[in-house]
């Protein structure tokens, strides 16, 4: 068997699509224009990319961009006022703070200032809690990307055996509750999993979020599954030249498309889905902030 390949950036440009359909009629009917602000403190190079990159598609979809770099050594006050002035910021409808932020600042008190309604990473409490007790929340984007990619590929998902491996906070336990809220039967996975490769045999749908280059093989994988590889992993690629690396996720994609029906390549499966869900749920925001019709097929 050779599985389908999920092209997660073909499905990304589709939901980009539909983000800028929405924000044209939220301006033409309503005028209201969607706002995201994302706050960077420092100088990683790799945030500064991630933030570049969001705000150029949170503009190609005709939202509003506003960033905020703040130097290393800001101060947690300092950044909790900026917070503060962003939540009561008319314009604003989705607020991202980039993380991992400075050591001296803590995470989990700025994450917790943003207003709940405008916290388009879903990473506040009071966000986790409503998702956990399947109410209306703001979603983390990545496990949002990897559920629009299931629903889309496999219809309803109720009944399947669903197996996540990773608990982390910001992948493995929001898809958890995800693809419990869609009714499947869901097993998470964990570095004390006992046989964690028959774990993964039973899995209808397997998603991978794990940070371990290929660790998981073809025959882990259930003849016909839909696999979801979370996983981003540089590696060194000796063959392309001296130096060389090259990305490569949580699953071995050879062996495992021999055996999948589908499964997402890395790069170009997960990783497009997450910016284009930060503007699905920015558009949601400003849609729930002024009472009005959320849009279809954008929201878990
Ligand atoms: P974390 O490091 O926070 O969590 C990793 C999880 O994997 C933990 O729950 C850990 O278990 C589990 N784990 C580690 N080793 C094993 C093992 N040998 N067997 C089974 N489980 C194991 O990672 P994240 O969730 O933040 O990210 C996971 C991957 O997804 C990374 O490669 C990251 O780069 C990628 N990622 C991609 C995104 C995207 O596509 N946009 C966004 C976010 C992440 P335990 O809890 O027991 O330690």
């Amino acid at each position: 068997m050779s599985a389908d390949i999920i092209d997660g950036k073909a499905f990304a440009a589709t939901i980009r699509g539909k983000v800028a359909d929405h924000v044209k009629a939220l301006h033409d009917e309503h005028g209201l224009v969607p706002g995201l602000a994302v706050v960077l403190v420092g100088e990683d190079p790799a945030s500064q990319v991630y933030v570049r990159n969001k705000g150029k598609q949170t503009e190609e979809a005709g939202m509003a961009s506003f960033e905020h770099r703040l130097p290393a050594e800001t101060s947690e006050e300092d950044l909790l006022a900026l917070i503060a002035r962003l939540n009561a910021a008319p314009a604003v409808h989705g607020i991202l703070v980039q993380l991992p932020l400075p050591d001296h600042i803590d995470e989990a008190k700025v994450i917790n200032a943003i207003d709940v309604a405008k916290d388009v990473d879903g990473f506040h409490i009071s966000n986790v809690g409503l998702l956990a007790t399947g109410q209306k929340a703001l979603v983390p984007c990545t496990p949002l990307g990897c559920l629009m990619l299931l629903r889309d590929r496999l219809g309803a998902l109720s009944g399947l055996d669903a197996v996540v491996v990773g608990r982390s906070n910001i992948v493995g336990k929001p898809m958890a509750h995800l693809l419990l809220r869609d009714s499947c039967t869901v097993t998470v996975a964990h570095s004390r999993t006992r046989d964690l490769a028959q774990v993964c045999r039973r899995a209808d749908i397997l998603v991978a979020a794990v940070g371990r280059p290929e660790m998981i093989p073809g025959d882990w994988i259930k003849p016909g599954a839909t696999v979801i590889d979370v996983g981003i992993n540089r590696i060194p690629a000796p063959e392309r030249g001296e130096g060389k690396t090259r990305l490569v996720g949580d699953v071995h994609f050879e062996s495992a498309a021999q055996v999948a029906g589908a499964i997402t390549p890395v790069p170009g499966g997960v990783g497009p889905m997450t910016i284009a869900c930060l503007l699905a749920n920015t558009v949601t925001a400003c849609c729930r902030a002024h009472g009005l019709v959320e849009p279809e097929g954008l929201t878990a």
